[in-house]
């Protein structure tokens, strides 16, 4: 009887022991995936998501302007199209965005796991900043995304605040070349002024221990109310040059800009994510 009794016992620990490591296993499943559903920003409210599909079901044009942004035909825009606001805003807010990053982050580590490196310490992934490492989405939300004239003073104070969340699925991206031994190189068109709270940003958003944070001069910026004029296209292949020149090998380098990935040396493979929000040429 009181070898029943004991047996009873263990069976009723093990079953407990089961039942307590069961929500456990599943919360560890669930604080490795968070990266790919973590929030940068809240989801549009249902009722202007529903007035948002209403445009972009009477607009179908939005959806042929934002394809047309994106594989680089639609160049030197200003402002998102007016009738295009609920439409991109729609897009950014809702999954859609989140998804056609993670189709570019998946194909990015696909590629990365493929690559036969050699380990030299000279190995390096270029990441641009804005709208790649971290996003403005908090901001342009307030500011039509992007179907308002790009305004330098409010952005810098948005900037300064250094708030910005990451993008989720680039940081997925960075962990992994980060295991896999391949360093990151920041490359961004923000000015040398905005270093710092750009450096602070990055790391309380989980980056950490880049290789290199290049950002332009802060002269270049001086008298431009509103975006650089000039390309940034030979300030970020010189940068890159520099990196080859230094026995930098760059296996590859994304950024939500063609002008990130255009100009030789453009890296091993380039991957450009969505971003229909403004144009930097
Ligand atoms: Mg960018």
């Amino acid at each position: 009887m009181a070898t029943m009794t004991t047996a009873a016992a263990r069976l009723l620990l093990l079953l407990v022991a089961a039942a307590v490591a069961v929500p456990f296993c599943s919360g560890a499943d669930e604080a490795l995936a968070a990266p790919t559903t973590a929030i940068i920003h809240e989801l549009r409210p249902r009722q202007a998501a529903l007035s948002g599909q209403l445009a972009a079901r009477a607009g179908i044009k939005c959806g042929s302007w934002r394809l047309g942004v994106e594989t680089h035909n639609v160049i030197g825009w200003e402002t998102v199209p007016a009738e295009c606001e609920n439409y991109v805003g729609n897009y950014m807010l809702g999954d859609r965005y989140r998804h056609d990053s993670q189709v570019v982050i998946n194909e990015a580590i696909a590629y990365a796991d493929s690559l036969r490196l050699c380990h030299n310490g000279k190995e390096v992934w270029v990441f641009d900043v804005d709208e790649t490492s971290l996003s403005n989405l908090p901001y342009y939300a307030k500011h039509g995304f992007g179907a308002k004239p790009y305004n330098a003073t409010s952005f810098l104070e948005y900037v300064f605040e250094g708030s910005a969340p990451a993008l989720p699925e680039t940081l997925r991206l960075y962990h992994r070349l980060h295991v896999l031994g391949v360093k990151a190189v920041f490359l961004t068109d923000r000015t040398e002024d905005e270093r710092a709270v750009t450096a602070d940003n990055l790391r309380r958003q989980g980056y950490y221990g880049w290789e290199k944070l290049l950002l332009k001069p802060a002269a270049a910026a001086t008298g431009a109310a509103g975006r650089p004029q000039e390309s940034v296209v030979p300030f970020k292949a010189g940068e890159r040059q520099k990196l080859r020149d230094a026995g930098y090998i760059i296996v590859g380098n994304i950024g939500d800009q063609w002008s990130d990935i255009l100009g030789a040396p453009e890296g091993g493979r380039t991957f450009k994510l969505p971003d229909p929000m403004y144009y930097i040429g």
